[in-house]
């Protein structure tokens, strides 16, 4: 008996002694370290037990993910000798943007764990090939075809009538890959601007609302989406987001379904952000989808149990995945450089109750450039017109002034 009492009272001291010895985590790699990186990074922080360490590949010296304790190796996305070098000191490897080399990226499959896959990455990446996937899998997108010639777009005008989006097809982000055609005479402008990269074309959809639903899917296969989102963008760019989306639940209960169906059919683990358009007769379709974590979740960092970035964490790790519950009502606010000015600025600050702003620790302001956001969060139920009224006056506060 004695023998069993000082086993049964040593074992766990051992069993501590040895996870000190032998950390159990494993070691992240993340392809790009900006703001998205830097959030999953503080996800991370909070897993130490799952996760041990957080390396990530940047171009840019000290971006914000190594301000909150990443490692960073300084190498553009696509470096294929800095991605082998990542994944090697790696036990997974996941991004926070798309443009990491998928074809690098699916040949290192053997050395470490990725996800979300590499395939679906390649899919993604391109514009055209992931509608043609989409449509493929019965999930609805505007029309759309492949552009190869001047005369293919005069065709498809006249099929899909005017206005139509040229769009690159690689690359493009803040909507800077797309050309909005309104006539006939604009053609040759728009393949100059364009000039030597693919193309594809959409017919313009006439929509209501832009909406998104943040969805995961973990290793085990569970899938969880957060309820349906509202996006107001301002010159192509994500202004602000307002969750829960507002529209009628029969809507918002379709496109949290489309979301649903889409996790389904792509492969690979994590977060992925959905952006759809709600159409003035009510259908939805899909705009795109990010392999990652998306702006429109920010809110989740207060809104939600779990935030998108520890969700994506516990897809990637196979845990169990967190409650998506919309816990409070919030509206998140984009914090954009001024455009008439680049440089060093003074970090704001602001203190009102429920508000939550985050910096992104970037050095530079830029035009346009995204430097950090604000959660309003309804905790007194005051209702969506009126945060909208108060976000107004947090938004003025916020001035983004040289230092
Ligand atoms: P981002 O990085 O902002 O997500 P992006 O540069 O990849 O975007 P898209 O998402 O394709 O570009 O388009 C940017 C915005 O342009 C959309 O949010 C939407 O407002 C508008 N847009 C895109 N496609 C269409 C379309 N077919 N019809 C109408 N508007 C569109
Ligand atoms: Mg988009």
């Amino acid at each position: 008996i004695q023998m069993a009492f000082l086993i049964v009272s040593i074992f766990p001291k051992l069993f501590v002694i040895g996870m000190f010895f032998f950390n159990m985590g494993k070691i992240l790699g993340i392809i790009g370290g900006g703001q998205l990186g830097m959030m999953l990074t503080e996800a991370a922080n909070n897993m130490k037990s799952e996760i041990s360490n957080v390396i990530v590949l940047d171009p840019t010296k000290n971006c914000p993910a190594s301000k909150v304790g990443a490692e960073q190796i300084v190498a553009d996305f696509k470096d294929a000798t800095a991605i082998t070098d990542l994944a090697k000191k790696c036990d997974i490897i996941t991004y926070e943007i798309e443009s990491g080399d998928s074809q690098v990226l699916k040949s290192l499959e053997e050395v470490c764990e990725i996800n979300p896959s590499p395939e679906t990455l390649e899919i993604i990446q391109d514009k055209l090939v992931q509608k043609k996937f989409l449509a493929k899998n019965n999930i609805q997108v505007a029309e759309f075809s492949e552009i190869l010639s001047k005369e293919q777009i005069e065709s498809k005008i006249s099929e899909f009538g005017l206005p139509v989006l040229l769009k690159t097809r690689t690359g493009a982000y803040d909507g800077r890959g797309n050309f909005k055609i309104t006539s006939l005479g604009q053609i040759p402008e728009a393949l100059e601007v364009f000039k030597g990269q693919s193309l594809m074309i959409e017919k313009f959809v006439d929509f209501k609302m832009e909406v998104s639903v943040i969805a995961s899917r973990s290793t085990s296969g569970e899938i969880r989406t957060y309820p349906l989102v509202e996006n107001i963008h301002e010159d192509n760019i994500l202004k602000m987001t307002i969750a829960p989306a507002r529209i009628n639940e029969t809507i918002s209960k379709n496109a949290e379904e489309i979301a649903h169906k889409t996790m389904e059919v792509l492969h690979g683990a994590g977060v992925f952000g959905i952006e759809m358009f709600v159409t003035n007769d009510d259908q939805v379709l899909i705009n795109e989808i990010a392999p990652r974590v998306h702006n429109s979740g920010h809110h989740t960092l207060q809104s939600s149990k779990t935030s998108q970035f520890e969700q994506h964490l516990r897809a990637i790790l196979g845990l169990e995945l967190g409650s998506t519950e919309l816990v409070y009502n919030t509206i998140m606010y984009n914090i954009l450089g001024p455009r008439d000015f680049t440089g060093i600025y003074k970090s704001p600050s602001i203190d009102l109750e429920n508000t939550f702003l985050k910096m992104y620790g970037k050095l530079e302001s830029k035009p346009q450039r995204k430097i950090g956001h604000v959660n309003l969060v309804d905790k007194d139920n005051l209702g969506t017109e009126k945060l909208l009224e108060i976000i107004n006056t947090v938004s003025d506060s916020i001035k983004i002034i040289p230092a």
